[in-house]
C-alpha cells in the first residue's frame, strides 16, 4: 500500500495552542472556580491534518504563522518530531501565536474563547516570499482557519503551477466561484456542505443535490464527510456513498482533520478517489476511539492492518 514514488504535500494553515481547565462547573461573569485540573493540547485545523500526513508516512511540509513566544517554538519543535518540514513556518514578531481557552465541566459543557493571533497575520505577502514552497509541492491541502486572501492567492499560484488544491471549507464560510473553480477536490462536512449549496441534506436524494449544486460551482471533485456514516463523492465520472467504519467513538474531535490528511497522503501515492476515501474513513475512525485533536492521529501501519 505504502508507495514509496509519493508525492510532496503542502499544508497551509493554522496552529494553535489549546488550553484546557476540567472543572466541576463553568465560571460565571466575575467568578473564580477552583479546583480544576490543567492539560494544554497542540490544535489548529492546519497544524492536524499536517500531522495526521506525518503520521500515516506522508511527505509534507507545513506553511503557518506563529508567534515568537514558547508556544510558537513548542508548536515548532513538535512538528520536527513527527516529521514535518518547518522550513517555511514564519515567526510572527508583532502577534501571539494562536490560542484557545477552554473550559470543560462535569457535563462535558464547555465555554470557548479563541485568539487567532499570529495566524491571522499569514499573509499572501509571507508566501510570495516563499513561491518556492508551492512550486515544490504537488498537492496542496487547506482550510479556513487563516485570513481567505492568503488561501486565494496560494489557490490561484497552485492552479497556475498545475497543482492538486484539496479545501476543506472548515470553519463553514461563504466562498467565491473563483476560488472553487481553482479546486482539485473541496471536502465539506454535512454543515458545510449546507452553506455552501444552500441545500439542506435530509436524505440520499438532497445529499446528492447538494453535492451536484457544488460540483457545478466549478469544483472538480467534491467529497461531502457524514460523519459516522462515511462520506459521499460526486464528480463527472463517480456518484457514490461510501460508508465508514462501525467502531466504538469516545471522542470525534478532528475527525475531520485526520479523514483530510489521510485523504492527501492516499491521493499523493495515486490512489483513485474511491481508494482513497475507503483509507480516509479507516484513519478517521481510528481517531474517533481515541481522546484528543493531534493525540488521536493514527499512525500508517495501523490503518494498514486496520479490518
Ligand atoms: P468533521 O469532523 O469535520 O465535522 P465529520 O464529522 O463528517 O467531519 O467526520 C469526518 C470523517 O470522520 C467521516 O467522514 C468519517 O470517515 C469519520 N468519522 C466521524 N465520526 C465517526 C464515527 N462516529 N465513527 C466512524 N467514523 C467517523
Amino acid at each position: 500500500m505504502n508507495n514509496p514514488n509519493k508525492q510532496n504535500i503542502l499544508v497551509v494553515g493554522s496552529s494553535n495552542t489549546d488550553m484546557v481547565i476540567k472543572t466541576g462547573h463553568l465560571p460565571r461573569p466575575g467568578e473564580t472556580v477552583t479546583g480544576g485540573t490543567f492539560f494544554m493540547n497542540p490544535g489548529g485545523k492546519g497544524a492536524n491534518q499536517a500531522v495526521a500526513i506525518a503520521r500515516l508516512d506522508g511527505r509534507v511540509t507545513f506553511i503557518c504563522k506563529t508567534g515568537n513566544d514558547v508556544f510558537g517554538n513548542q508548536s515548532k519543535h513538535l512538528f520536527e518530531i513527527e516529521g514535518i518540514d518547518t522550513s517555511f513556518m514564519f515567526s510572527d514578531p508583532d502577534h501571539p501565536s494562536g490560542v484557545a481557552l477552554i473550559t470543560v465541566d462535569s457535563n462535558a459543557e464547555n465555554c470557548i474563547a479563541v485568539a487567532s493571533g499570529a495566524n491571522a497575520n499569514l499573509l499572501p505577502a509571507d508566501l510570495s516570499s516563499v513561491n518556492e514552497a508551492i512550486g515544490k509541492a504537488d498537492i496542496i491541502l487547506m482550510q479556513l482557519e487563516i485570513p481567505m486572501e492568503t488561501i486565494k492567492y496560494a489557490a490561484d499560484l497552485a492552479r497556475k503551477l498545475d497543482k492538486k488544491v484539496i479545501l476543506n471549507p472548515a470553519p463553514a464560510q461563504p466562498l467565491d466561484s473563483e476560488l472553487l473553480q481553482s479546486l482539485y477536490l473541496l471536502t465539506p462536512n454535512e454543515t458545510e456542505a449546507e452553506m455552501i449549496s444552500g441545500i439542506k441534506i435530509t436524505d440520499d436524494h438532497s445529499l446528492q443535490a447538494c453535492a451536484r449544486a457544488i460540483y457545478n460551482k466549478g469544483v472538480r471533485s467534491v467529497i461531502i464527510t457524514l460523519g459516522a456514516k462515511g462520506a459521499y463523492l460526486y464528480n463527472d465520472a463517480v456518484q457514490e456513498y461510501i460508508p465508514s467504519y462501525t467502531v466504538s467513538a469516545v471522542d470525534t474531535t478532528a475527525a475531520g482533520d485526520v479523514f483530510n490528511g489521510a485523504l492527501a497522503v492516499a491521493i499523493s501515492e495515486g490512489f483513485e478517489l474511491l481508494e482513497a476515501i475507503r483509507f480516509a474513513n479507516k484513519a478517521a475512525a481510528i481517531s474517533v476511539t481515541r481522546v484528543g485533536a493531534q493525540a488521536s492521529a493514527p499512525y500508517r501501519h495501523e490503518v494498514d492492518i486496520f479490518v
